[in-house]
């Protein structure tokens, strides 16, 4: 596998283009703009503000806001970064400050505030993955973790952070899946929003990406997704609608991969026609670091800014737009769009008015590592649980702690979006060192955090690198916490959905020797257990984050009740998914090739149920050391809108979060798959309580979209309401309601 940052070459024309469109002084003769800036009246709407900057900056200053640098030196193209930029930084764009326009300065990414490796890495706080945040089903929990990510972003000094991965799980060997929120366009947008939200809550700017269809690492760059407009809005394209009503990201990232044929970031129908015009969307729209491939093609698509360089082939967005202007080839009001809808953002998110401060600023690590430590443990699934194994027992004796590097850390993901951890990697030996590696431990020992919960017994550690050796210590336990760990990372995806590295032999001879076996995950995504019904409890941990091993030992030992349930089905193998064997792999550079979504929208456990297909664990399953029951369902509709209110009790002998899951089939009408979900609550119940919850189900939901008319359809008929502990729970309690048909236009607001 070549692990290589994108594009290989580089054009002459940027050091040419950096030289004059960089340059951080205005042309000659350009300095006689009036001085009054009444954009900077704070008392002003964004738009309007924007639109009197615009009116104010020159052609050339307009260029420069266009126009993306990384902001990294990069060896290979032999170029450095910009002065201003912070060092090890994903990019940075110059600002006006004649005007006073700041520059941007962006960072990655959804789980922090991430840094290119190098020398002068900025210590982080990371959260755990996209999927652990998503299988907590919390929408505070989001919130919380965007806001403190937002805050580090901006104690660093950025005031652009390119987080909200929205990417739809089609794929689930897809080796970025940890950056992103699962299979349901429900769950995952509204996750994503929140965690936009609160990213936004410090006036930083939030990206939501990769727009759109970007659902496989392998020939990322190259491939063409094939899918019908329908398909595609009722998908993927829903949950990025969800999360972007929901959060009001101010950027968008379009993607690497080619929908229908064009460039994500060339595409209009992507975003000048679903984007700008349905959706509404008035920030701006960068190009993933590399993703630009024109000028005029992807300006008139409605591309606003080229990043990255020298990421692309050309400077695209350089001297070739100046005169793509000048010739009426891209409008002079598309360019005053473009710089406007920067501005925009700009002014809307609090990024002139609240300008970051010169240097860094003090962070409350402590407090940023508690609110990584929640969201852990709130999004841990207990994926079984025999025998009472979970939680352990504090009298338990001897305890054997067996592989993942448990006696150092736990894992983290790889590529652009990975956060470098106060006190360095864990496991700097492990490869690869380059991109997208590093492989990195965040030093928070799961051992160590068993260890200091259990004084007077023996803990033991066997790293897992011999068999027999693991299986004595085993056989000498009175418990066994295996530590499983797949690596993932941007660039690549997993062969299949193994365990790698002989794993599956470690645990199936580690479980032959003791019954009382407790397998921890730490994995990108879904993988398969061939070994599950010997072992006594599966604890589905993704990458935890930095606060990874006390929150680990927090849920093994009962202090926190295991709350978080499966956003994506987990396969029982890979003949189950729509695309049985990756398309394009192994990955051949430069080889292009088409990937048919030919499931359409039935993604995830759609495709399961549309197929009567059994997974290893549904979409939506979790257990917790306590029992829930639910009841009183009821479903009302009001001027069309579906309302299903409910009681969840906890049935149990500890307080513990339940997750109720609103599906509806239809009836009568036909939809993509038998049911979706329409709508969750996580509740919070006392022991021997009952909670009283309710779910207001969004139209689009019950709907199918037509392409023609561009609206969401409501067939008349009637529809089956389950509340349900997963997709696929056959105790679940239902109920019938009646609809009339409807029609909701395009963002699902009641047109007829
Ligand atoms: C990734 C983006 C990231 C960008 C900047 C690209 O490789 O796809 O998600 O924000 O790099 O580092």
């Amino acid at each position: 596998m070549k692990f290589q940052r994108k594009i290989s070459l580089i054009s002459a024309a940027v050091a040419l283009c950096c030289g004059s469109v960089g340059a951080q002084t205005g042309v000659a003769g350009e300095t006689a703009v009036p001085l009054a800036t009444p954009w900077m009246n704070a008392q002003l709407g964004a738009e309007e503000r924007a639109r009197l900057a615009v009116a104010a900056m020159t052609f050339d200053e307009k260029l420069k806001l266009v126009y993306g640098y990384f902001g990294a030196d990069m060896e290979s193209k032999k170029t450095t970064r910009p002065a201003p930029s912070h060092k090890q930084s994903a990019g940075f764009i110059y600002g006006v400050p004649r005007l006073g326009i700041p520059n941007l300065w962006e960072t990655d990414a959804g789980l922090g505030v991430a840094s290119q490796a190098g020398p002068d890495v900025r210590p982080g706080t990371a959260l755990p993955s996209g999927l652990n945040t998503a299988a907590t089903w919390d929408l505070q929990t989001a919130y919380a973790g965007g806001a403190m990510i937002g805050a580090e972003a901006r104690a660093y000094g950025f005031n652009v952070l390119l987080a909200g991965g929205v990417n739809l799980m089609r794929e689930p060997r897809n080796g970025r899946n940890f950056e992103y929120a699962g299979e349901d366009p429900l769950l995952s947008g509204k996750i994503v929003g929140a965690q936009i939200k609160g990213i936004q809550s410090n006036r930083v700017v939030s990206t939501l990406k990769h727009f759109a269809l970007n659902d496989q690492e392998t020939g990322r760059t190259t491939l063409n997704v094939r899918i019908d407009d329908r398909s595609a809005r009722m998908s993927d394209l829903l949950a990025l609608q969800i999360a972007y009503e929901e959060g009001n990201p101010g950027a968008v990232m379009c993607s690497y991969n080619r929908i229908n044929g064009a460039y994500g970031c060339e595409s209009s129908y992507l975003l000048n026609e679903v984007l700008k015009k349905d959706w509404g969307f008035k920030g701006w729209v960068m190009s993933d670091w590399g993703a630009t491939h024109s000028t005029v093609p992807a300006a008139n698509a409605g591309l606003d800014q080229q990043s990255g360089m020298p990421f692309d082939l050309a400077d695209y967005f350089g001297p070739p737009l100046k005169e793509a202007v000048l010739n009426g080839w891209v409008p002079q009001a598309r360019l005053d769009d473009m710089v406007r809808r920067i501005l925009y953002a700009m002014f809307a998110h609090g990024v002139v008015d609240h300008p970051v401060a010169p240097a860094p600023e003090t962070i409350d690590f402590t407090a940023h590592a508690a609110v990584s430590r929640k969201d852990a443990q709130e999004g841990m699934v207990l994926l079984k649980n025999s025998n009472g194994a979970l939680p352990l027992k504090r009298a338990a004796k001897r305890i054997a702690v067996i592989g993942g590097y448990a006696d150092r850390g736990v894992l983290a993901g790889g590529g652009s979006s990975l956060v470098y951890p106060a006190g360095g990697n864990a496991a700097a030996e492990l490869t690869p060192k380059t991109w997208p590696g590093p492989v990195m431990v965040y030093p928070s020992s799961p051992l160590k955090a068993i260890q200091a919960r259990l004084p007077s017994a023996t803990v033991a550690y066997n790293d897992g690198s011999d068999r027999a050796a693991a299986a004595k210590l085993a056989r000498d336990s009175d418990v066994v916490l295996v530590f499983a760990t797949q690596w993932t990372g941007e660039g690549f995806d997993m062969p299949n959905l193994s365990l790698p590295d002989k794993q599956d032999e470690l645990i199936a001879t580690v479980a032959a020797a003791n019954a009382n076996t407790v397998v921890v995950l730490e994995t990108g995504g879904p993988v398969t257990m061939p070994w599950l019904p010997k072992v006594s409890a599966v604890l589905e941990a993704w990458y935890p984050g930095t606060s990874g091993g006390e929150a680990i030992a927090g849920v093994l030992f009962g202090e926190v009740n295991p709350s978080g349930h499966l956003p994506a089905t987990f396969p029982a193998s890979e003949s189950q998914l729509p695309r049985p064997a990756l398309d394009g792999f192994p990955e051949v550079a430069d080889r292009r090739f088409d990937v048919d979504y030919s499931e359409g929208a039935a993604v995830g456990y759609k495709w399961f149920d549309l197929k009567g297909l059994k997974p290893l664990f549904p979409f939506g399953h979790g257990l917790s050391y306590t029992e829930f029951a639910f009841s009183d369902l009821a479903a009302s509709v009001k001027g069309g809108v579906l309302r299903a209110s409910f009681t969840v009790k906890n049935v149990g002998k500890v307080a513990g979060k339940q997750v109720a899951q609103v599906y509806v089939s239809p009836l009568t009408a036909r939809w993509e798959a038998p049911k979706r979900l329409a709508g969750f609550q996580k509740v919070e119940v006392q022991p021997g309580a009952g909670v009283q919850s309710s779910v207001t189900v969004d139209p689009r939901l019950l709907a199918v979209y037509d392409s023609a008319s561009k609206t969401w359809k409501v067939a008349k008929g009637d529809y089956k309401l389950s509340l349900a502990t997963s997709a696929a729970d056959d105790q679940a309690v239902s109920t019938v309601v009646h609809l009339e048909a409807a029609v909701y236009d395009v963002n699902g607001k009641r047109s007829r």
